[in-house]
């Protein structure tokens, strides 16, 4: 029997060898002392490996090979209700039946307790079968998940320390309607005039004198938004200070809003779906147009905190999206590979020409580089997230155990942030790569409905734009990067240094390698840090001398001052990412010498890419930016997308 699981060896090796199970085991399962939960490590362990062998076969033989008819009978509007396919229904209906819809959520809500990872690395074997199964299964266990995390975000979640399980929670009821696949939930935050730009949103919210919400408003391009359950995102406040671009950040506060309510008088609509977006890809993901108009809505934690439970929404939706292009990355190069070991050119089958060999392998390379990074950045994300839900939920029986939550939280942090949107980026990025060349690779036939290779590309294409576009991944992940050094400049002249001399003294030639890459990245943050500061002294040249020392500390223009990094932003992730995934490589490679092949192979095109981007970063860029001087362009703490 097909298994999407047992024929993938890298996929494998995560799974069984690579992840250290037991820090998150602990967490997930509070070091064992919960009340029908796993009593070991290696219990739990077994446990997410018969899981995930299931979701390998199921998506196998029950997904993949009605990939075709799902896509060729889109989900469409009838009669102002949303209808997918027969086929997809079907499939939803045995996810249903396994009990998938539960998988993270805790067992005293009917869940499986299992961790986020787990869910990950499922979501990428969905993505591999069909994407748009993957993203409307991601809308019921993500959203109810979600619904659990923001209660305890706000205080609404009461944990029994006895037992280690929930005594109440503010979502229960919808929980359960979603989990038992009785409905799903949508996250409603793009609207017609607002999408990267959040600070932007118009949607209303108002409170009646008895002190209930309604929101009223458009969104757009919702996913799964035929669901019964909206998290709608809404200006409760007016903007303060017309000049910052940002103000409007402050006035956002998040809602629950029923998109109906079954009353014994029949089924009361708070809003509908207005219209499906007519998509080039991803055909049986319903993409809506809402209308809400007065709907009663509930306040999730305090008014004014939208912003902030957005974006705890939205980092497991990119890691999310990471995985669902990691699931596409794994489809195209199986299916090049494929076709490229029967189709014969010229005497001989075409994956045995160098160019087309070299295109395979580095697609082979790519992925699994891809899920390097995949697992890292989940793993680090949901040890931070466990371990703050912990923290808030007061889930601790004593000062010990509050600090050990505490020095988790930072540590997993900060390596959450560094690598999240690095995954979004250059996963997506790759997907849309990889699915491109797939059809190239299948030459004409690529290119007709026979098959699949088109359509991967058409599914691909979204992945750089929806959880926040490549280039606001771009921004966010420099932004960070070069706040960091302007807060501590120390630590990049130290880094630089370590990373010269590694080149110079380290024994294993790919530890040197690895050196060198990280070299030109931080030589990289140097020299956008130096072409800011030149752009600042050259700026100053109208002022007096005396002025300048004042000018140049204290008075920097995010406007103007930041727009060499804004401008190589994408140029810089991609530096990041090479050096994020080569460290990434090099543990593994000492852990597991079996590794060593690839990062050989990854180091082999990564270096001549960072020296290229390091070229063009060092090199490019004044001309067009004099053309921009008076243009507002911000490296905003807050740019999300
Ligand atoms: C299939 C699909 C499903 C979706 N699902 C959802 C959903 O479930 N919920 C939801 O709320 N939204 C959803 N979206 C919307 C999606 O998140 C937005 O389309 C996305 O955030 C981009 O916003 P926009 O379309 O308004 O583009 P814009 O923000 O107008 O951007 C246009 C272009 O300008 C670039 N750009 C914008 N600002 C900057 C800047 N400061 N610097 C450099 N470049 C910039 C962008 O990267 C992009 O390339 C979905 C979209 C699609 C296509």
């Amino acid at each position: 029997m097909a298994n999407f699981l047992e024929d993938n060896e890298d996929l494998k090796f995560y799974l069984e060898k690579y992840i250290d199970w037991e820090p998150l085991v602990r967490l997930v399962e509070y070091d064992f002392k919960m009340n029908d939960g796993f009593e070991s490590n290696e219990e739990a362990t077994e446990f997410y490996n018969d899981v995930l062998n299931m979701v390998g076969e199921l998506v196998a033989n029950e997904i993949a090979p009605r990939a075709k008819a799902i896509e060729e009978n889109p989900v469409k509007m009838v009669d102002g209700e949303v209808v997918g396919s027969p086929e997809f229904n079907a499939i939803f209906d045995q996810i249903n039946e396994v009990g998938l819809h539960g998988l993270c959520l805790p067992r005293e809500l009917g869940g499986m307790n299992a961790p986020l990872l787990v869910y990950m690395l499922a979501g990428e074997m969905f993505s591999r079968a069909d994407v748009s199964v993957m993203t409307h299964h991601s809308f019921h266990g993500g959203m109810a998940l979600a619904m659990l995390l923001f209660s305890v975000m706000e205080g609404s979640t009461e944990i029994d320390l006895e037992t280690m399980t929930m005594k109440t929670t503010r979502f229960q009821k919808e929980i359960e309607e979603i989990i038992t696949g009785q409905t799903w939930g949508a996250m409603d935050i793009t609207e017609p005039d607002a999408g990267s730009d959040m600070a932007a949103l118009r949607t209303k919210a108002e409170q009646d004198e008895d002190g209930n919400w309604f929101v009223t408003g458009e969104k757009t391009f919702i996913t799964s938004g035929h669901g019964k359950y909206h998290f709608v995102i809404a200006r409760s406040e007016e903007t303060k200070d017309s000049d910052d671009p940002f103000a409007g950040l402050a006035g956002l506060s998040f809602f629950l809003v029923p998109l109906w309510e079954d009353t014994p008088e029949g089924r009361k609509h708070y809003g509908r779906v207005d219209r499906l977006e007519d998509k080039i890809g991803h055909k049986n993901s319903a993409t809506c147009a809402m209308v809400f108009d007065h709907a009663p809505a509930q306040l999730i934690g305090k008014r004014g905190e939208g912003f902030r439970y957005m974006l705890f929404l939205m980092n497991n939706a990119r890691v999310g999206v990471g995985f669902e292009s990691l699931g596409v990355c794994e489809n195209s190069l199986r299916l090049a590979k494929n076709y490229a070991a029967e189709r014969r050119s010229m005497g001989k089958t075409i994956d045995k020409h160098e160019m087309i060999a070299e295109y395979l392998e580095d697609m082979d390379t790519d992925t699994r580089s891809l899920r390097a990074l995949g697992v890292h950045a989940a793993y680090h994300s949901e040890m931070a997230q466990r371990s703050q839900i912990a923290l808030l939920a007061k889930a601790y029986h004593n000062d010990t155990e509050k600090s050990r939550y505490e020095l988790l939280y930072k540590r997993h942090l900060k390596e959450a942030r560094r690598v999240t949107p690095l995954l979004k980026y250059y996963g997506s990025e790759r997907a849309v790569y990889m699915a491109r060349m797939c059809m190239q690779i299948h030459g004409g036939v690529g290119y007709t409905k026979e098959y699949q290779a088109e359509q991967l590309l058409r599914d691909a294409l979204v992945l750089p734009i929806y959880e926040g576009t490549s280039q606001i991944q771009s921004l966010m992940a420099t932004k960070d990067v070069l706040l960091n050094i302007l807060k501590n400049p120390k630590d990049l002249v130290q880094g630089i240094a370590q990373a010269k001399w590694r080149t110079l003294s380290a024994r294993d030639p790919l530890d040197k390698k690895v050196a060198k890459l990280q070299a030109l990245c931080l030589g990289a943050q140097q020299t956008l840090l130096t072409r800011m500061a030149a752009k600042k002294f050259r700026s100053l040249s109208n002022h007096k001398v005396v002025d300048w020392a004042s000018k140049f500390f204290k008075e920097w223009d995010a406007k103007k001052d930041f727009s060499p990094a804004l401008l190589h932003a994408e140029r810089l992730t991609l530096l990041l990412t090479d050096a994020a995934i080569s460290e990434l490589l090099l543990e593994q490679a000492t852990r597991f010498p079996e590794r060593r092949e690839l990062l050989e192979r990854f180091l082999e095109k990564a270096i001549p890419r960072a020296e290229y981007n390091s070229s063009l970063i060092a090199t490019t860029g004044d001309r067009l930016l004099d053309t921009l001087d008076d243009t507002p362009a911000q490296l905003g703490e807050k740019q999300v997308g």
